[in-house]
């Protein structure tokens, strides 16, 4: 399968991911290249998700923003393909879908992301939305630990949190 293009000359870029960095790829060469590009969005999930707003969810504090690809791809005059990118066979300019399905490109921009792993022994690893279940309630009101003006409290106070904690302008804050 090629990538539909609306103009018959028109470059056939297929992007891999649907994150942010695909979205705003997909969205300057729109606007910089118009129709001299045919743009196809290859991305296992349904939806962006707008990962910062991930930190606030478990305080309650707010939510992070979801928005359907289809919806995004569509206002930018891209094709939407759901799948993972499996191989890409560069000498054919092909990438080949889960599916097994073949798609033929000019130009391939992978924009995969990275792969998070605990890096810091006995810390707590935060991937995103699928790590932001709410504290408890309970978490949030005992032993208050505090750093600088910030009024987050922890059940006991994480190691390391603040380091500046016995400097003589911190002294006698938390
Ligand atoms: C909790 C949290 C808070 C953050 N807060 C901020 C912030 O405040 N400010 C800031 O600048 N940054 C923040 N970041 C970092 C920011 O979210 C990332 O830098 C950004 O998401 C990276 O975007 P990306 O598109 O490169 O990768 P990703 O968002 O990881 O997207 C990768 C995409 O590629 C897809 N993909 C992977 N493999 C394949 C494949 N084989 N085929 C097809 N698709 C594939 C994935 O499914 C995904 O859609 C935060 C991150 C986290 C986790």
């Amino acid at each position: 399968m090629s990538v539909s293009s609306s103009s018959a000359h028109a470059v056939r870029v297929v992007i891999a991911g649907g994150g942010v960095a695909a979205l705003e790829a997909m969205l300057a060469l729109r606007t910089l290249a118009e129709d001299r590009v045919a743009l196809q969005l290859v991305a296992p999930e349904r939806e962006f998700t707008y990962r910062p707003l991930a930190v606030v969810e478990p305080f309650r504090v707010g939510e992070v923003g979801r928005f359907p690809l289809a919806t995004l791809t569509k206002a930018a005059g891209a094709e939407l393909r759901q799948g993972m990118v499996t191989s890409v066979d560069p000498e054919r300019h092909v990438v080949v879908g889960d599916s097994g399905e073949e798609t033929s490109y000019d130009v391939l921009l992978l924009a995969l992301g990275a792969r998070p792993m605990p890096a810091v022994a006995n810390a707590l690893t935060f991937r995103g939305p699928q790590d932001g279940g709410p504290l408890p309630r309970s978490s949030r009101r005992r032993l208050p630990a505090r750093c600088g003006a910030s009024s987050l409290r922890f059940r006991s106070r994480p190691a390391g949190l603040c380091p500046s904690t016995n400097s003589p302008s911190s002294r006698g804050r938390t």
